[in-house]
Formats: C-alpha cells, sequence, structure tokens
C-alpha cells in the first residue's frame, strides 16, 4: 500500500512515466548516471520506485513496486491500486514532457506562440512553466481524454468486481 502519488521509474518505464503525468501524477524517470541510486534516490525524493526489474530489489533502500504487467494499461492499473486510497486523477494538469504544474493562460498570451488558427479556435490554454510548451484541447486533447476515460473505466470495473 502506498501513501503518496510521487513516483520515480526506472529507464524501461518511459511510456508509463509519461501516461501516470497524464493522469497528475508528480513522475520522473531515474537519469541515466543515476541508475545505481535509484532506491536511494526515490527515498531522499519521497517518491515510490517503480520497476520491471526484480533484482532492483537487492539494493540498498526502501524497497521498489515491481510490476508484473509488461503492458501500459495494466502497469497503470496496477500502480493505481496500490493506492491505501484511490488517488483522485487530475488529468491534464502536467507537462507530459517534464513533469511541471501546467498553468493556465488566455488567449493573448498564447497568441504568436501558437498557429493564428487555433488561437481563433480555442480561448482556453495551458502553459508549461518550465519548457514554456502551450497546450490546447485540440484533437489530440480528445484522444488522451479517450485514454483517461478508458482508465476511470478500467478502475470502476475493477471496484465493482471486489
Ligand atoms: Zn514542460
Amino acid at each position: 500500500m502506498i501513501e503518496t502519488g510521487r513516483f520515480l521509474f526506472d529507464r524501461m518505464l518511459g511510456s508509463l512515466c509519461r501516461r501516470m503525468r497524464l493522469l497528475g501524477f508528480d513522475s520522473v524517470i531515474i537519469p541515466e548516471s543515476e541508475t545505481g541510486r535509484f532506491l536511494i534516490n526515490a527515498g531522499r525524493e519521497n517518491r515510490l520506485a517503480v520497476t520491471l526489474a526484480t533484482r532492483e530489489s537487492d539494493r540498498p533502500g526502501k524497497p521498489p513496486l515491481v510490476l508484473g504487467s509488461r503492458e501500459l494499461d495494466g502497469q497503470v492499473l496496477e500502480l493505481l491500486e496500490c493506492f491505501r486510497e484511490p488517488p483522485p486523477l487530475q488529468p491534464f494538469t502536467r507537462c507530459l514532457d517534464c513533469n511541471s504544474v501546467l498553468a493556465e493562460i488566455g488567449r493573448d498570451e498564447a497568441r504568436g506562440r501558437v498557429p493564428d488558427k487555433i488561437t481563433g479556435i480555442f480561448s482556453e490554454f495551458m502553459e508549461c512553466p518550465r519548457c514554456r510548451k502551450v497546450f490546447w484541447k485540440g484533437s489530440h486533447y480528445e484522444d488522451m481524454l479517450k485514454e483517461v476515460r478508458e482508465i476511470e473505466s478500467m478502475l470502476n470495473n475493477r471496484k465493482k468486481g471486489g
């Protein structure tokens, strides 16, 4: 059982890391140069270490969560089911590239940074304070929303099934 929605992923879990960011969880990948300190860093940063490799458990530090599933949706479920309380999903609140919490900006601030036709259509934008990327609820958003809905319904089905 875990209390915190903060994760440190090993380098094989890049897709899972992005998916957890999409759902609003504070998620980082261990830097290449730090892989030997995977569990130590997780402890220091108050994150749950998540890996596919059982051998990680032999290293000093708090034991990691070793995922059994090899496919993305299964891994997401495995993680979410580790929480003592089912965590609220906060989709589209984090930058998928760098994990920073996004800030809302208006159309005027977005102008010139996204194609003109986009500021013509959309009025709400989100900005990453670190990498300065601007996001809006375009077609990519619809795809991601579908993924979020699928995860929510999987979670609900699990709950009903016991
Ligand atoms: Zn960013």
